[in-house]
């Protein structure tokens, strides 16, 4: 039975909607764990409150923002400082907490009074801050006190200052994922479009769901930087308060974190035209990918080769190391949500990990749905896990890592089993190229560290009469000790280092036992000769090429510049798009390698057979489809049904050099994820450069079919039809 009841669970039954084990052949119209639902009474849940959701996650990373908590201390102790989230002007966000202080009396007799004292001493206390922002927590949402007067009145006194209300107390919602959503919607619904941002660039974007822990954001801002784009507004890693209330300026929306921050990217879909491309930069595949859309996106796929290039050429034998040394091993994602979805594929494909269990602590079943596509078949999948449910799963995993947060990872640690911080990591930051081999490393140091095999052992067993300290205490004699410490000192004074030159410590190596670690390395820096490695990478399915010369003429800067200096960015760009129209080039490339005498000798030709080869090709395009793509997976039916016959309606035209008409902005998405989609499948189906065009269009099409009866039709995902996001 898929759905899984554990042992530790017979006392609550209801426990089995969550835990899925993926077998062969299933899809997730069968079966789809139960997920941000209440935590069932009896199960310890991990899950933060609601207004962590919003204050933790998403509004306490905004680096000039003071942002008061009206409620008791300790609601504001618990979202300070837990996560590391650095900003580029002194981590002024990591400093200080801020609270009303909220005690007996004044839960008695109201608090307003309190937070409006409150309020005017932060700002006083702070004269550079203009900006704030106000949370109402449990007990100040219990007694009924109206926050939103009360800033009224004290922007009006002050006169110069911003201030945003969430009102999202602990209980609003099953997880911190109301707070997500609470968050996103105030904030495109209130502060969107009041400000107009400057603009420097012909290329924009809002980098939608990223919150830099330990410098993520840092990574990406550079790529963009490099690229020439300009990033309006960051959601909200190291991020301004008045840079997200120009977001409606961007042209595109460049989404991570599609769990925290999807709604506000739907709500900018929605209401301004502005696209959403969702990407997942952990990785190096990935992060290929993610550039190369955007990079699409505004034609200038030749910037996004560029910086490939250069950061494949710096990082991939240091990632290639740690491949070696990582193959086979065993790991569990045990995290919020979307890093589920994130990291799997990437661990797989990069490093050749295996991904054994996964679980989330309020992800939603649409999370599920993406993780359990990219998935293997056998992989333990959990919604809302406890305690005793992880160790049962470590029992029948007998995982050799576990990636998760500091509680479980103390849990783990007590089993001496290896972890590394999966939410505010270990030494980070983890997103792009740099970023998967210090992921590697931090993996690596964690997998082959002697410490885990240390903490095994009672050492006092060891210990003779003559070595003791012969107090009967079992503590160590001197030289006993220092044996033991020097051993843990060797390999961590390693473990530093390897980013840089990954020769790995001495009792590692022999572990590693083959590969004679040191030289290894050296020659395999050395040999591949990363930048042309790179390079014929990039050259062999020929999409620099392919891309620019396509995508040059839908999106050229010029064009684009003037764009965004108008205001209404969808259907101003319409008319622009159109005018280049690439239509004919485009047509005569993708003719090129398929034309249409050629093809009939491989395509079997009686009708039954025609059909059933077409239903098998089928197959595959969905399959890979559903690993490789998050399109279909977006929160709501609608915005699936667009996506799957925009995306594979304009791949349809590329694979047949059919004109590409761009209209607007929203056309430039769906080509910008059609054209990655074509090259992985040119690249990975022989059989499509066999087909006519008739034939490919029937592939597509059925495709089509398949893809919106999995995604909408036949999902089982509650949250489909929702009218909210
Ligand atoms: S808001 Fe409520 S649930 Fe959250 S920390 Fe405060 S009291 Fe606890």
């Amino acid at each position: 039975m898929p759905m899984k009841l554990f042992k530790c669970d017979e006392t609550i039954p209801e426990r089995q909607k969550h835990i899925y084990i993926k077998e062969k052949g299933e899809d997730t119209t069968q079966f789809l764990p139960s997920a941000n639902v209440e935590t069932i009474p009896g199960s310890l849940s991990e899950r933060g409150c609601s207004y962590c959701g919003a204050k933790l996650v998403i509004g306490g990373v905004l680096k000039d923002t003071i942002q008061l908590i009206h409620g008791p201390v300790g609601c504001s102790y618990d979202t300070w400082h837990t996560k590391r989230y650095p900003s580029d002007n002194g981590n002024f966000q990591l400093k200080y907490a801020w609270s009303s202080d909220m005690k007996e009396q004044h839960i008695v007799f109201g608090g307003e009074k309190l937070l409006k004292k409150a309020i005017k001493e932060a700002f006083a206390e702070f004269p550079d801050i203009k900006r704030m922002m106000v949370y109402t927590t449990c007990s100040t949402a219990l007694i009924g006190d109206d926050i939103k007067p009360v800033v009224k009145e004290v922007e009006q006194e002050l006169g110069d200052v911003d201030i945003f209300t969430v009102e999202c107390p602990g209980f609003a919602g099953v997880s911190q994922s109301k707070g997500h959503h609470v968050f996103n919607i105030g904030w495109v619904t209130e502060k969107v479009g009041t400000f107009e941002p400057e603009i420097t660039s012909p290329y924009t974007i809002n980098v939608i769901g990223d919150y830099n822990i330990q410098g993520d954001t840092f990574v990406l801002e550079k790529y963009m930087e490099k690229m020439g784009i300009q990033i309006i507004a960051h959601f909200t890693g190291n991020g301004t308060y008045d840079s997200l209330r120009g977001m409606h300026r961007a042209q595109l929306n460049v989404t991570n974190c599609a769990r925290s921050a999807g709604y506000i990217a739907n709500e900018l879909k929605k209401r301004y035209g502005i696209p959403r491309i969702d990407v997942d930069t952990w990785g190096f595949d990935y992060c290929k990918e993610g550039l190369r859309k955007i990079g699409t996106f505004f034609g200038i796929e030749e910037r996004a080769e560029a910086v490939i290039a250069e950061e494949v050429a710096k990082y991939e034998s240091k990632l290639a190391w740690y491949k070696e040394r990582l193959t086979g091993k065993k790991v569990c994602i045990w995290t919020g949500g979307p890093r589920l979805w994130h990291w799997t594929k990437a661990l797989e494909d990069d490093l050749g990990m295996k991904v054994v269990a996964m679980s989330s602590k309020f992800g939603h079943q649409e999370d599920f749905e993406k993780v359990i596509a990219r998935g293997d078949e056998g992989t333990i999948y959990i919604d809302d896990g406890n305690e005793l449910e992880f160790f049962e799963v470590l029992e029948m995993v007998n995982p050799d890592l576990i990636l998760t947060g500091p509680r479980v990872g103390a849990l783990v640690k007590k089993l001496h089993l290896p972890y590394v911080n999966g939410h505010g990591y270990h030494n980070g930051p983890y997103m792009g190229f740099e970023g998967a081999v210090n992921m590697a490393r931090d993996m690596y140091n964690a997998i082959y560290s002697p410490l885990m095999r240390l903490a095994k052992d009672d050492i006092r067993e060891d210990v003779s009469v003559a070595n003791s300290n012969g107090n009967g205490n079992g503590k160590l004699t001197k030289s006993t000790s220092t044996d033991a410490t020097s051993l843990i000192q060797q390999p961590a004074s390693k473990a530093t280092s390897p980013v840089q030159q990954p020769a790995p410590a001495k009792e590692t190596t022999s572990k590693v036992e083959q590969p004679a670690p040191a030289k290894e390395t050296t020659s395999k820096v050395q040999q591949p000769a990363p930048a042309k490695e790179t390079t014929s990478k990039v050259e062999q399915p020929a999409p620099a090429k392919e891309t620019t010369s396509k995508v040059q003429q839908p999106a050229p800067a010029k064009e684009t510049t003037s764009k965004v200096e108008q205001p209404a960015p969808a259907k101003e760009t319409t008319s622009k798009v159109q005018q280049p129209a690439p239509a004919k080039e485009t047509t005569s490339k993708v003719e090129q390698p398929a034309p249409a005498k050629e093809t009939v000798l491989p395509v079997p030709q009686p009708a039954k057979e025609i059909a059933s080869y077409i239903q098998e090709r089928t197959e595959e395009v969905t399959s890979l489809i559903q690993q490789r793509c998050l399109w279909q997976f977006h929160s709501r039916s609608w915005d699936r049904e667009e996506n799957i016959n925009g995306v594979l309606g304009q791949a349809a035209k590329i694979l047949t050099g059919e004109q590409v008409v761009l209209e607007n902005l929203i056309d430039r998405a769906f080509y910008a994820d059609a054209k990655l989609l074509v090259n992985d499948l040119e690249k990975k189906f022989q059989w499509l450069s066999k087909m006519d065009n008739v034939q490919k269009k029937a592939v597509l099409e059925s495709v089509k079919h398949k893809l919106i009866d999995i995604a909408i039709t036949k999902s089982l995902n509650g949250e489909l039809h929702h009218s909210i996001y």
